[in-house]
């Protein structure tokens, strides 16, 4: 039986988005060869490249807006000394709201000077600072969209001047936002776009070029974007596999599509986490991310029962990041509504038990 897949990343995918990869690897359309042996310079390759980063660009609303998509290597991660690398020269101020702004903030640091503007660490980053103030003479502000372990997303972006950047990892794709807002967004494929093995960099031309300092050619974006993500040898089935991806998304409607979705499937789990006297939110309400719904069981006798139940009914990867406890409802754009009726109604059930 195919389980209802929850993991918080790598992820769920669409099952014909699997078949496809899987049947390229054997052989790519009919060429005679697998995608995984062919060169990436070849035309065919170099289609599938040109087809990923025109898809992301038209997904987001961002072609011909001056933007640059690029498929790298290194992860999210890498991502975080990237940014710093290409446009921190003076100061960069970056809102704090859990573990991976964190870490986004330790390797700035590296560089130059940071300045925490905002941070939800006192309450364990179970909500998103708002009415901050935002220093002036900022090289560029970093937030995190959506924090994946602790289950919060921004609703509304952080007015600011400075160049907006941010860690998208767990929501890009997932719901509408004015995507020209930003001058560098980047995400990890492996929670809403693809398998592991390359990020998504979407960067605007104009941003790039203004630091005095020299950038390992890896992580130059403007060495990426010349060449077109080939700079050195891409992640041909990561790459291939979030191309067939976005084209599924495409097909489906796009963002606005999925975003209705994603809003139907949020609105079922959060329901019941409000309704059912067994469980807790973990996130302000105002603040509850579409993607990863957290919350606990404040009766902890029915803990074993509660997963013996859960395991039954084939839901994987419930269980919350340690830092929070607990359970995680991850609920990326392939999720389908089904699996997160099944949760709630192992949650149902349970208390009817109790
Ligand atoms: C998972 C995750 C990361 C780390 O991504 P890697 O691709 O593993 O480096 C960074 N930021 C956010 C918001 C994440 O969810």
């Amino acid at each position: 039986m195919k389980k209802h897949n929850f993991s918080a990343g790598p992820c769920i995918l669409p099952q014909e988005v699997m078949q496809k990869a899987a049947e390229a690897v054997v052989e790519l359309d009919n060429s005679g060869l697998s995608l995984i042996e062919i060169s990436h310079r070849s035309p065919a390759f170099i289609d599938i490249m040109d087809r990923a980063t025109s898809l992301a660009l038209e997904l987001l609303g961002l072609e011909g807006k001056g933007y640059k998509a690029m498929f790298l290597q290194g992860g999210a991660s890498l991502q975080f000394i990237a940014t710093a690398y290409n446009l921190l020269e003076n100061k960069a101020g970056y809102c704090n709201t859990g573990t991976w702004s964190t870490k986004a903030i330790k390797e700035a640091k590296l560089l130059g000077e940071v300045v925490e503007v905002s941070s939800s660490k006192d309450a364990n980053f179970n909500y998103i600072p708002k009415g901050f103030d935002i220093p002036t003479g900022l090289d560029y502000l970093h937030i995190t969209t959506n924090n994946t372990i602790f289950g919060t997303q921004y609703k509304a972006l952080p007015e600011t001047d400075a160049v907006l950047v941010a860690d998208s990892s767990s929501d890009i794709f997932s719901r509408q936002l004015d995507f020209s807002k930003f001058g560098i967004l980047y995400a990890g494929a492996q929670k809403n776009m693809g398998p592991a093995g390359t990020t998504l960099v979407v960067v605007k031309e104009e941003v790039l070029g203004k630091v005095s300092h020299q950038i390992p050619s890896m992580l130059d974006y403007k060495i990426h974007a010349d060449k077109e993500s080939m700079f050195n040898t891409p992640p041909v089935f990561a790459v291939y596999t979030s191309m067939l991806n976005l084209e599924w998304l495409k097909n489906k409607g796009g963002i606005a599509a999925i975003e209705k979705e994603n809003e139907a499937k949020a609105a079922l789990m959060y329901g019941e986490i409000d309704r059912n006297p067994l469980f807790d939110g973990f996130a302000a309400k105002e603040d509850r991310s579409t993607m990863n719904a957290t919350f606990t069981l404040n009766t902890p006798e029915l803990k074993d029962t509660f997963e013996a139940m859960a395991k039954e009914a084939g839901l994987n990867g419930i269980n919350g990041h340690r830092s929070v406890g607990g359970y995680r409802a991850s609920m990326y754009n392939a999720l389908p509504i089904a699996s997160v009726q099944a949760l709630v109604d192992v949650m149902k059930t349970l208390e009817q038990k109790a």
